[in-house]
């Protein structure tokens, strides 16, 4: 079974073509500045030169097209005929309360999506024109919806109810559900195997650590507790986002500086977090790197960075009663030893005892701690694509 899975932004789409049966990717690509001019699509192919095309792109229709065409090309190509193709995986970043799980694209699934679209108004329009673009140019093949928030529903109400007045959430929707669930569940899933711990009882904090970045406690392999919240804002501080603030803090600064809603909403979500602090960079290389060559600043969004890591793991460590495992994933998370270390340091109480060694490799599934730790930390490469796949699989093998 080849199933394709598209992961449309706001202005950019990602690919990924898998041969299930063959347990291989044969192509992946990313297209670029979709309705801006200088649109660019990357595209490769393994043993083949990586391709870059620039044509202007602007809409998701014309971006699906593209990359159609690109994976049948009978020079860059993998495909003879888009027929090939068994289904479409896509990722869709609000389910709201609705999808517990991966779902077969009906029109009722669309309209779910679409009622959805309140919660997640950057992401789930990118989506949905993903999803009927698949749907115009590929009649007939299979179409699942893959939710970032789903695994996030097995919390308990203490967890995901704010402590606003209840209609808040009875009449409007507004709780925590969380993100990055693909991730989460992915590398919650590896853990258990990578461990053995597979049906046991098992407590583990997943670190998503990326540009966006959120923890997830997971408990007997569901999540209870998550960092982000009703919208990818809350929780840690990550690349441009502040993460978890005092409430308070929008009204002081709309009042100051005159803020519009909007204008409030970019200096949180674009202006923020470790770019914001240190006035360097939403990258943590650069942010590394200054540090070293002493900006104060820098060290500082480094540091409050990993504060807020160590406070969220602590306190998911207290709802579970304990701690077995912590697991690190995405770009930081995966790539960044002297981050897992400064996060680590003070965490000996829980049992974790990392190894300086076994810290320094990288690119693996990969136990860090030293021998004798009590609570495992492993690295274990983020990979939502092939989740996005597997379920797609699963669902369409139905
Ligand atoms: P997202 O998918 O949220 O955009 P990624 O998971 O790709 O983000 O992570 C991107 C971030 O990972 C970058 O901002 C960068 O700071 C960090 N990162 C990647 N490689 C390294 C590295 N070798 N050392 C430190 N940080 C890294």
């Amino acid at each position: 079974m080849k199933i394709l899975v598209v992961n449309c932004g706001s202005s950019s789409l990602k690919y990924q073509l898998l041969d299930m049966d063959a347990k291989t990717e044969l192509a992946k690509g990313l297209l670029e500045r979709i309705g801006i001019e200088g649109s660019e699509l990357t595209h490769e192919a393994p043993g083949k030169d990586k391709t870059k095309l620039k044509n202007y792109v602007a809409n998701h229709t014309e971006g699906i097209r593209l990359v159609l065409d690109t994976l049948v090309h009978p020079a860059y190509g993998v495909l003879k005929s888009m027929k090939e193709v068994d289904a479409v995986g896509h990722r869709v970043v609000h389910g709201g309360a609705k999808f517990t799980e991966s779902a077969l694209v009906t029109e009722e699934v669309m309209k779910a999506i679409e009622d959805c679209i309140v919660f997640g108004p950057l992401h789930n329009p990118a989506n949905i024109a993903g999803i009927r673009a698949c749907q115009e140019l590929m009649p007939g093949v299979p179409q699942v919806a893959v939710f970032d928030t789903a695994f996030h529903q097995t919390m308990p109400p203490e967890s995901f109810v704010y402590a606003l007045p209840y209609e808040a959430y009875e009449k409007h929707g507004i709780r925590r559900y969380g993100f990055h669930g693909t991730s989460h569940c992915y590398v919650s899933r590896r853990a258990e195997e990578f461990l053995n711990k597979k049906g046991q009882d098992f407590k583990l904090i997943t670190c998503h650590l990326g540009n966006g970045a959120s923890l997830a406690a997971i408990l007997n392999g569901k999540c209870i507790d998550t960092s982000m919240g009703l919208t990818p804002l809350e929780g840690l501080v990550m690349g441009t986002r502040c993460g978890s603030i005092d409430p308070d803090i929008v009204d002081f600064l709309i009042d100051k500086e005159g803020f519009t809603t909007d204008q409030m909403k970019d200096y949180m979500n674009k202006q923020s977090g470790i770019l914001g602090i240190s006035g360097v960079s939403s990258d943590f290389r650069d942010v590394e790197e200054a540090a070293q060559a002493g900006n104060e600043r820098a060290k500082l969004a480094w540091n409050i960075f990993a504060h807020k890591v160590r406070k969220y793991i602590g306190a998911y460590a207290a709802i579970m009663g304990g701690v077995d495992a912590i697991v690190f994933t995405a770009g930081l998370g995966e790539n960044s030893s002297s981050m897992r270390l400064e996060i680590c340091k003070t965490l000996g109480f829980l049992g974790v005892s990392i190894d300086p060694e076994k810290n320094k490799k990288r690119g693996l599934e990969n136990d860090i701690s030293t021998d004798d730790a009590k609570c495992r930390v492993i690295v274990i490469p983020t990979n939502e694509e092939l989740m996005i796949a597997l379920d797609t699989q699963e669902i369409v093998a139905k």
